[in-house]
């Protein structure tokens, strides 16, 4: 319904001037639900590719190569392993490990198997959908499938992929299974001996990114009379230390990180922490265990705890909290299931994905302008067939002179056939060229890491289906007012965006 024209003059004067603000593309947040910053009173934050952004490459690197080596020292891989250099494109989130295979595979948001590669050599069509197409494809069977959702396990993927492709090259038979499974026992390790943070707390100006916005943000947001908490599975020690380099003396009013956040909880052991009950601990100001907490207090540290506990303690809870964090499962799916918490998605590959996308804008356009013209195509095509059809039967009743005529009409309809076939051929040619050079520009391999084809992938859809909202840092929130209304885009279901049918094209043609 169009608006009344003194309401829509109305509007139009308000908005007669540019934009407040721009916000780049990028740096947007992005709303799946509908969400009121001026109903939420507590806002909370994760801290690891969240509160604070790794310079990816870098620590993918150092943790592919610490794996490496224990896998030769300790598990008894080959040495011919250890000269490996990590892939960093080889490998994005939301791809699928085949344990049995050796494969690692991308989704689309049906589950069907989009592109596959058996090491680092693409496996052929007709041999993945032997092995895909007809199975249902069950990533929460653990045994066989592992899923790549976080930006912490892209190393595991690049060294399974890497070590099958170095090992079977030289005719050696590799266990996946085994593989696989010492894989992620060697990167456990490394994580939790301490050898990579010891690594990272030597150059925290190397391996994070120091975003001057983040204290702006939570600041703003303090400032909008919310709350903060974080909630972080790391220990208190590197937590210390990484907020410490990201945010002490960002601004003046806030010495020290501690002075942003109302409630501080370490070691949370999440998803655990949605489901479980462990107890709440407090520790003393060296991070050590002081005993259970009987409340929840600012400037004081907390380790593990659980929902339940944190909501009663806190006074706070439900659908008054926002809650960000950057693990599809740890953080988004595991508190929705467990909770009303609101959430938003840290997704720090958007800002890349959506820079190369608009740089090719034009390439975009053509490529969904073209879409729409494959269905008419398709249909044009079925519909002179059918008539086609027709014709030859009507043919095969006509005898003598009558056939001449329909004889020359059919040949003018096998022709007008035949350029209708080249024209799809040629346009489905065109799209697979268009979509290959925009996929292959921002990841070769594997594409773009919300779609899969033209449809969604089994990420995206997952960002879509769990988190509230999504952006690509924490720190975006600086854009927004502490009483943003963040509104979803009107959904619409295929029936409501107004496809054009061509008109029947059949017997009455004839
Ligand atoms: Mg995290």
């Amino acid at each position: 319904m169009a608006l009344r024209p003194a309401v829509a003059g109305d509007i139009l004067r308000l908005l007669d001037h540019p934009p407040v603000r721009e916000i780049p593309h990028g740096r947007q947040i992005f709303v799946n639900r509908n969400l009121r910053l001026d109903t939420i009173d507590l806002v909370g934050f994760d801290m690891d590719y969240t509160l604070a952004i790794y310079r990816l490459r870098k620590i993918e690197e150092l943790s592919f190569q610490m794996t490496l080596r224990r896998l030769v020292d300790s598990c008894g891989y080959p040495p011919e392993i250890g000269g490996l250099e990590y892939d960093w494109e080889f490998v994005i989130r939301g791809l699928a490990v085949d344990k049995q295979h050796g494969n690692l595979f991308k989704l689309d948001r049906f589950n069907h198997v989009g592109r596959c590669y058996h090491g680092r050599r693409p496996l052929p069509a007709d041999d993945w959908r032997r092995l895909y197409r007809d199975v249902k494809i069950r990533l929460s069977d653990s045994a066989r499938f592992a899923w790549i959702d976080t930006l912490f396990a892209l190393p595991e993927a690049a060294l399974f992929a890497q070590i099958i492709e170095r090992l079977e090259g030289r005719g050696m038979t590799v266990d996946y299974g085994r593989l696989y499974d010492d894989i992620r026992t060697s990167i456990d390790g490394v994580h939790r001996d301490d050898t990579l943070k010891a690594v990272i707390r030597r150059d925290l100006d190397g391996f994070f990114v120091k975003d001057p916005e983040i204290g702006p943000a939570l600041h703003k947001l303090r400032s909008g009379g919310k709350k903060l908490f974080l909630l972080t599975n790391s220990l208190f020690d590197y937590t210390d230390v990484v907020l410490g380099h990201l945010l002490d003396g960002l601004l003046p009013e806030y010495p020290s990180w501690r002075q942003y956040f109302d409630f501080i909880v370490v070691g949370a052991r999440k998803p655990g922490f949605f489901s479980d009950r462990a107890p709440l601990l407090e520790l003393d100001g060296e991070g050590r265990p002081v005993g259970p907490a009987g409340s929840l207090e600012r400037g004081r540290i907390y380790q593990g705890g659980n929902l339940t506990d944190f909501e009663r303690l806190a006074g706070l809870g439900g659908e008054r909290v926002l809650y960000v964090g950057d693990h599809i499962y740890g953080d988004i799916l595991r508190s929705k299931k467990s909770s009303l918490w609101r959430t938003c998605m840290v997704v720090q590959e958007l800002e890349d994905e959506l820079e190369h996308l608009d740089r090719h804008a034009a390439e975009v356009q053509r490529l969904s302008e073209e879409e729409t013209l494959r269905p008419r195509l398709d249909d044009e095509l079925n519909q002179r067939k059918l008539a086609l059809n027709l014709l030859e039967k009507k043919l095969g009743r006509t005898e003598g002179d009558a056939r001449l005529p329909i004889e020359n009409e059919r040949r003018v309809m096998k022709s007008e056939l035949e350029q209708v076939r080249r024209a799809l051929r040629d346009l489905n040619l065109e799209i697979q060229r268009l979509e290959d050079a925009l996929e292959r520009g921002m990841n070769r391999y594997w594409g773009l890491l919300f779609k899969e084809g033209n449809e969604n992938s089994r990420f995206g859809e997952q960002v879509e289906n769990y988190a509230d909202l999504y952006t690509s840092r924490a720190s975006n929130f600086l854009a927004y007012s502490p009483m943003q209304y963040f509104r979803s885009p009107r959904a619409a279901m295929p029936h409501e965006r107004g496809e054009v049918k061509l008109a029947p094209f059949g017997e009455d043609r004839l």
